[in-house]
């Protein structure tokens, strides 16, 4: 087994890594960047090195200093995590070329599904159906016009090196593609340095449904069942669930089955991905392959009962995999979602600053991956996700009420945060009927900020009617005589955080 693991990451995903090397007893080396001095993942770390300054460019995707790192703290794996440098073949030729083992797929299995049109390539070979659409790059703009018109309208234009819904547009009609053209390509230049296009038929209300599989290097790979990630804002992912609310045995043994003989055809190992989206007569269509660990393995996690980290590292050391596919058993049902430093009454714009207090959730069958604590600064240089609260119950209806609580009990003052919006969302009458498909919440999003927005005026009442009886029973007229503040909007919490914000800022 490995003696030392450098996490080459920061946040809730390098804390996750770092408390599975402790269990293990495997020493853990953290890096960070000027910005994340004080970070949850340095402190939970046993080292931590410096690798630059706050722009990732200059640090967290520095592929050489990763290296100089490794090899100077004397580490003889490296765990990427997820995002910046997690599904580029590079970091995993450096490691193999310094004699660390990475943790994840080999370079070349990652080069076969890293580009969309070279896995829908595989997929066909591999007899695994897919979205109707083209396999190979669209050179032009007339060509991408003819292949629209022939797979018929909407259409979407999708970069080839796509990856977080960039360099996608949605195309309604012909006249419309001219200029989507021009922009997904451009989106696609900036984000990836590629400007490749693809095109695909725009599915209707699909699900986004995916299977989580994981391979060793002695040839087998299974499948850990499906995550239903259909609720989604702007092809971002915001709740996940296991298992999805329309999933069967037989659905789930075919989707698995196709998921194990694409992961098989690209000579897969480790912990990965499979996409799809599901239509209503529940045909389910390959969408991409993610070659690395995802922000929502710890549903999957609560219903196998599975460590998928300790996984990885175990099967990245050489180990085979413990079990065997009829071995997998689901229990029970766990919902994720994703916690931000935003606001959304104000179009998601991140919220970074000082987090002032926070009261952690807890309880029967609660589960916080965090990268923060009170005191902490979120900064304005990364995602601002501050982690992620899973609940677990013995069915749907359960972990539901347990995540609406312990949503409750979470109380973080400093920042905004997405908090109001994912109760909403938990709350909404066709979430909790399991009616949801990829649009869903961008289509509700208006009347559930509404909703928010109720909540917040709500407790300004609460505020109000607090005040009136103090002045009551203190008998003074008015709250500046009394010595209180008056309420204003929005709620207390919020303007105690607002007004250390304003002081921050001197
Ligand atoms: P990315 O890699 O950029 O995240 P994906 O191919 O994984 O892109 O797609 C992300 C999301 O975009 C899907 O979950 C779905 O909501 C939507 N999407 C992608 N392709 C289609 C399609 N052909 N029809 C309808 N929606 C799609």
């Amino acid at each position: 087994m490995f003696r030392k693991i450098l996490i080459a990451n920061r946040g809730e995903i390098a804390v996750r890594i770092a408390r599975a090397c402790r269990e293990m007893g495997i020493a853990s080396a953290a890096v960070f960047s000027e910005a994340d001095r004080a970070a949850l993942h340095v402190r939970l770390s046993d080292e931590a090195y410096p690798i630059g300054p706050a722009p990732s460019r200059e640090s967290y995707l520095r592929i050489d200093k990763l290296m100089d790192i490794a090899r100077h703290a004397g580490c003889d794996a490296l765990h990427p995590g997820y995002g910046f440098l997690a599904e580029n073949p590079d970091l995993a030729r450096a490691c193999s070329a310094n004699h660390i083992a990475f943790i994840g797929p080999s370079p070349e299995a990652m080069e076969r599904l890293g580009s969309k049109t070279a896995a829908r390539q595989l997929a066909a070979r591999a007899g695994v159906a897919m979205v109707p659409g083209t396999q190979d790059t669209i050179e032009t703009l007339n060509e991408a016009g003819n292949i629209a018109r022939g797979l018929g309208y909407p259409v979407l234009l999708k970069a080839v090196a796509g990856g977080g819904g960039k360099g996608m547009r949605l195309v309604p009609a012909d006249s419309d593609l001219p200029a989507a053209w021009r922009d997904a390509a451009s989106e696609a230049r900036n984000a990836f340095g590629d400007a490749r296009l693809y095109l695909e038929k725009y599915l209707d209300r699909p699900r986004h449904i995916e299977i989580q599989i994981v391979g060793d290097a002695h040839g087998h790979i299974v499948h850990l069942g499906e995550r239903e990630c259909s609720v989604q804002r702007r092809h971002q992912k915001v709740i996940e669930e296991s298992p999805s609310p329309i999933m069967t045995p037989k659905l789930r043994r075919a989707m698995g089955e196709a998921a194990v003989r694409l992961a098989t055809s690209a000579g897969y190992t480790n912990a990965g991905t499979v996409e799809f989206l599901v239509d209503a007569a529940h045909n389910f269509y390959f969408l991409e392959v993610n070659t690395r660990l995802q922000v929502e393995h710890p549903v999957t996690e609560m219903v196998t009962g599975l460590d998928l980290v300790k996984l990885q590292i175990r099967v990245a050391a050489g180990e085979a995999l413990p079990f065997a596919q009829e071995d997998v058993t689901l229990a029970g049902h766990a919902v994720e979602c994703r916690l931000y430093a935003e606001d959304p009454a104000n179009q998601f714009f991140p919220s970074p600053g000082k987090i002032l207090s926070r009261r952690a959730p807890s309880g029967p069958g609660i589960r916080l991956d965090d990268g923060v604590y009170e005191g902490f600064t979120v900064s304005t240089e990364y995602d601002p996700m501050l982690g992620k609260l899973i609940a677990w119950g013995q069915d749907r209806a359960e972990a539901i009420a347990r995540l609406d609580r312990a949503l409750g009990e979470h109380a973080v003052t400093g920042i905004k945060t997405n908090s109001d919006l994912l109760l909403a969302i938990l709350r909404d009458p066709e979430f909790l009927r399991g009616e949801i498909f990829t649009r869903w919440l961008d289509d509700r999003l208006p009347s559930l900020l509404r909703e928010g927005q109720a909540r917040e005026s709500d407790a300004v009442a609460e505020d109000a009617a607090i005040l009136a009886a103090l002045l009551h029973f203190t008998g003074t007229k008015d709250a500046a005589s009394a010595g209180i503040a008056a309420p204003e909007t929005p709620s207390r919490w919020k303007r105690e955080a607002r007004f250390e914000q304003v002081d921050r800022s001197k």
